[in-house]
């Protein structure tokens, strides 16, 4: 195969090449069907081929592409306004991965943290999770848990200290005056999608607010639909100082992220201290609008409540029947296979077989997040499908 021997191994696909896409499904190069149940990691939560998406993309590709921000666009700032707007913030920092937006939001709340609450030079400290995961590169990766993530790539970043997820006194003992940002996933997505006890997010809100130490809520995968609400943090009524946002805000066809907050903290940055060639791009400002303008009718956000509904309800009714436990909101789930039963990659590739693509983590967690487009009878059948594999195996 041309990809295993010219592209870098950092992968382990499953042996399957996807040629087309439509809506929950994708088709292989041989013609068979899948439903796609990990949407790219939930960067395809609108679907494969979105015709809404897809439209937007074409029109501006007949027009501009890219002009970088040394000029004006005219797709940015309707982009920027439209996406503040969908999170009640004023400001939005434009970049591309998601792993950008983690960087570009550390850098702002640093500079927050030495500019406005006044830290003494180079002394600023964040609080992360353990667990976390928020992309691969070497600054990210300093404050990762992960031995596999982290091996031989030192020397490491400092200035973040680890506490254990959901223990929000833990949370408040770590913070000292040189302490600027609490940085976390509402969700955490890699770790197998692990739901912090409700009360958590809130008190964390409160113990930052008190602290006068930025909130900063990494949604690249919690947010944008995939829950049942705009963000996770909605779920428990918790408003960041600062969203982290990607996947999803490309709409699967180019990579757009964005840090977004209110002036008071974005408006630290000024010309010069940070930017990106490609941040902004019109192209990816279009597709970012087209999405902001499907998730502000709530229709998505509606639609994974619901059909997230039939999907723990199916998988619940596994436990017991190979599954350990289930985890996850709305279109969102993490199941433990039993560990005696075969290893997670096993039951992906017997879930291949079967027509559905899916993915383990953490050895025997299997995460479903198929595209919110996805049809009730489709939900039923991939559940019914893991039903099947176990059984199988
Ligand atoms: N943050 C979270 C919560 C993620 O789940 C991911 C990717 O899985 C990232 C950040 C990194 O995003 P990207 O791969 O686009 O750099």
């Amino acid at each position: 195969m041309q990809e295993s021997a010219h592209a870098a191994h950092n992968y382990h696909p499953l042996e399957v090449v996807v040629a087309s896409g439509d809506g929950a499904w994708v088709t292989d190069v041989a013609g068979h069907r899948y439903l796609d149940c990990l949407a790219a990691y939930s960067a395809v939560n609108f679907g494969h081929s979105n015709p809404v998406l897809l439209a937007a993309a074409r029109a501006q590709l007949g027009r501009i592409t890219l002009t970088s921000r040394a000029f004006y666009n005219d797709q940015l700032g309707p982009f920027v306004t439209a996406l503040a707007e969908l999170a009640g913030k004023d400001m939005v920092l434009p970049m591309n991965t998601g792993a950008e937006a983690v960087e570009s939001g550390i850098k702002v709340a640093r500079a927050w943290g030495y500019r406005v609450k006044g830290v003494a030079p180079d002394l600023a400290n964040i609080i992360v999770a353990a667990g976390n995961f928020h992309g691969r590169t070497t600054t990210i990766i300093s404050f990762s848990d992960d031995e596999s993530a982290r091996a031989d790539f030192g020397p490491f970043t400092p200035g973040f200290r680890t506490v254990p997820y959901g223990d929000a006194a833990a949370l408040e003992a770590a913070i000292d005056e040189n302490t600027v940002a609490v940085l976390l996933e509402p969700i955490q997505g890699e770790a197998g999608i692990v739901v912090p006890p409700p009360s958590y997010l809130p008190a964390v809100r409160e113990i930052s607010t008190r602290h006068n130490v930025l909130f900063i809520a990494d949604e690249i995968q919690s947010g944008l639909g995939r829950t049942g609400s705009t963000f996770a943090c909605d779920l428990v009524g918790v408003v960041p100082d600062l969203y982290l946002l990607g996947k999803a805000l490309g709409g699967g066809i180019v990579p757009v992220s964005a840090v977004v907050g209110n002036t008071d903290i974005l408006g630290v940055l000024h010309p010069g201290e940070h930017g990106s060639t490609f941040g902004g791009n019109p192209l990816a400002a279009a597709v970012g609008l087209a999405v902001v303008n499907m998730l502000a009718t709530g229709e998505y956000q509606q639609r994974a409540t619901e059909l997230g509904a039939r999907l723990h309800a199916g998988l619940s009714a596994l436990i017991g029947h190979g599954v350990i436990a289930v985890r996850g909101v709305g279109l969102w789930a993490g199941i433990d296979i039993d560990p005696s039963l075969a290893p997670g990659r096993v039951v992906c590739e017997a879930l291949l077989a079967r027509g559905v693509l899916a993915k383990d983590t953490h050895g025997s967690t299997i995460r479903l997040a198929p595209p919110i487009v996805v049809s009730a009878e489709d939900v039923d059948w991939a559940v019914d499908q893991l039903r099947l594999a176990l059984i199988d195996l």
